[in-house]
């Protein structure tokens, strides 16, 4: 049964970097990760003895697409948006089995203590100890159709959370009609999960979807699930621990700040309460931390699902659209999109319906083919020879957008768009070199570095 547990052994070692002696959690998983980062590695992080727990955590698995790729089944990262579409057009309904690995241990009443998982601080100004990692499961109170999403949980006591439903996304509108009923929402929090749960649940799909009919379909098989032992829930069988208990209705309380993908410490929160009712897990369990803020982990587990569903619907209405990027150090509001144009006009309908398909967006550039839009002195080059800013860009202001852009106005931010294509009267050609004389040079080259 796929796990966290066979994910990690399909691993190679070299891709892991293994603390065996005893470390502290706090902040160093995320130290150890932003540090990798600016020497552009992105290894697995392994802590075998975290000081004062009695569980490993392992950290860091989503920080690069290659590796993220190869979860959804696909070769490398150029293989992804393929593997995805594939999993999105032909879900596969998890089915409910009668027991699993995640029951072996359970806690109910008086013997929850979440203290004595080893949830971490992140960053230096976080409330507190924080589960980022968590999948919230969740069911549309009419419906009944499931929602996985990732909130974060600030740790208050034994049996209590903070959370932030901040997003405004699915599971906030379940508590809102919850609410209305007057009634708590039952969630079921999984920590450890085979990573392909992971990249479901961190998908923008419909509302009607379950995101675990796509986690089926990127595994190629049913996920298995097991009743919650406290509320009406399933969840995934060969999780690691899972937290069941209800987001209080009608009761709010400060929550934050906490380090947040914008790269910002903030306090911007639902202020809602998650009370605890069982803890279940392994008997002996690992605990999954994701590095939050925008580290690489953080930013490529909430894009690489959402770049390849918004360009499938990009496509479907502009066939000419080659490719589309979220770069990092746009933290999820910036967009580069490529395109063969054929026409006038057609760059700026591509960019309106990127505005609409994904609300983070406040900044969104096209280009030509020949520019690499994962190049950002690329893009940069095609803004300083193809664009004039009194014709070429558009302001959209006052669009609803994500709350926390720390420079967004009542939920609200301008868009702007910038068409950074060659015009179709432009005079002027690209140098390039002939390819006999590029093949010469990289002949020349062999030969003084051959170890190349
Ligand atoms: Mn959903």
């Amino acid at each position: 049964m796929a796990s966290l547990r066979t994910f990690l052994d399909s691993l190679p070692e070299e891709e892991i970097l293994r603390f065996k002696n005893p470390m502290e959690m706090d902040y160093t998983p995320t130290a150890l990760a932003l540090e990798l980062e600016k020497e552009q590695k992105f290894p697995m992080l392994w802590f075998e003895k975290p000081n004062g727990f009695d569980m490993p955590v392992v950290a860091n698995i989503f920080a690069h697409r290659d590796r993220i790729a190869r979860i959804a089944g696909a070769p490398d990262a150029a293989g992804f948006n393929q593997a995805w579409l594939r999993a999105e057009n032909n879900p596969i309904a998890p089915r409910i089995v009668d027991s699993g690995p995640v029951q072996e241990v359970v806690f109910t009443g008086d013997e929850v203590d979440v203290e004595t998982l080893p949830i971490s601080r992140h960053f230096q100004a976080d409330a507190g100890r924080y589960i980022g990692s968590g999948i919230l499961m969740c069911k549309d109170p009419d419906t009944g159709v499931r929602n996985l999403s990732f909130q974060r949980l600030q740790m208050k006591g034994r049996d209590r959370f903070g959370a932030s439903l901040h997003s405004r996304g699915h599971i906030w509108d379940h508590l809102i009609r919850s609410q209305n009923k007057g009634k708590n929402l039952e969630v079921a929090v999984v920590i450890g999960a085979h990573p392909a749960i992971y990249l479901a649940a961190a998908a923008k799909v419909a509302m009607e979807v379950d995101e675990l009919d796509i986690a089926g379909g990127l595994l190629g098989k049913p996920i298995d699930l097991v009743k919650c032992r406290t509320i009406d829930m399933e969840v995934p069988a060969s999780a690691e621990i899972v937290i069941e208990g209800e987001l209080l209705a009608n009761a709010t309380e400060d929550e934050g700040p906490y380090g947040e993908y914008t790269g910002y410490s903030t306090y911007r929160s639902t202020r809602n309460i998650f009370m605890v009712k069982a803890v279940t897990r392994r008997r002996e369990p690992i605990y999954l931390d994701i590095i939050p803020g925008n580290s690489s982990e953080h930013l490529l587990l909430g894009r690489c699902a959402k770049e390849a569903h918004v360009f499938e619907r990009l496509r479907e209405v502009v066939p000419d659209v080659k490719a589309l990027n979220y770069p990092k150090s746009g933290t999820h509001f910036h967009a580069y999109i490529s395109l063969k144009k054929r026409v006038e006009g057609q760059a700026r309908h591509a960019l309106m319906l990127l505005f609409g398909l994904d609300s983070y967006l406040k900044l969104a550039i096209a280009v030509d083919e020949d520019i690499d839009i994962y190049n950002e002195e690329d893009i940069l080059f095609a803004l300083a020879t193809r664009f004039q800013a009194d014709t070429d860009m558009f302001v959209v202001p006052k669009v609803f957008c994500n709350r926390l852009d720390p420079s967004s106005v009542e939920g609200m931010s301008a868009k702007l768009g910038i068409d950074a294509t060659i015009p179709q009267d432009f005079d002027a050609e690209r140098i390039a070199l002939p390819p006999e004389a590029l093949e010469r040079a990289r002949l020349a080259l062999a030969e003084l570095f051959p170890e190349k």
